[in-house]
């Protein structure tokens, strides 16, 4: 890596990895969600990941590289700590806790791959990628703290 070029792109297939496992986990999410509205939340969310996906497609379009993704061990090791609390936790008010905890930590990845892209892409002076990051990272950004209003309001007086 020797550009903030070279950088950019091993960072866009950073997250490519990372969305396309993203989708992989919420479906099994939201399966596992006792509560409809955090249900609810994940499936809204796949639906806003795959189109977080096209973005990322455009961009590696624009750049005139094949989209590929690289293997991102940070959000292995996230979604995996996630699944294990899920398996663990044998109540379902806390699973469902655990679950928003869980889903927060990867918004929480996201937003910093997206703050960081969306920051050089505006440097490398491509406004359309750095509009398109720019998209995804409202999205993980409300993602977020609608799981927050979620633990606050319904999941975590339940667990109580
Ligand atoms: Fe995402
Ligand atoms: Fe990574
Ligand atoms: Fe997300």
């Amino acid at each position: 890596m020797q550009t903030m070029n070279d950088l950019f792109l091993d960072t866009l297939k950073d997250i490519y990895f990372a969305e396309k496992q993203i989708t992989k986990a919420l479906p099994k999410m939201a399966k596992k969600a006792g509560s409809p509205k955090l249900k609810q939340a994940f499936e809204k969310h796949l639906t806003e990941t795959e189109g977080q996906i096209e973005r990322l497609e455009e961009i590696f379009q624009m750049l005139d590289v094949k989209p590929a993704a690289k293997k991102c061990p940070g959000i292995l090791g996230i979604l995996e700590e996630g699944s294990e609390v899920m398996q663990e936790a044998e109540d379902k008010d806390v699973r469902d806790a655990a679950m928003i905890a869980a889903a927060q930590a990867v918004e929480h990845y996201e937003i910093t791959r997206y703050g960081s892209l969306a920051t050089w892409a505006e440097q490398l002076g491509m406004r359309e990628a750095k509009d398109l990051l720019g998209q995804t990272l409202d999205e993980e950004k409300a993602t977020d703290e609608a799981l927050s209003e979620l633990a606050t309001a319904d999941v975590n007086a339940k667990a109580a």
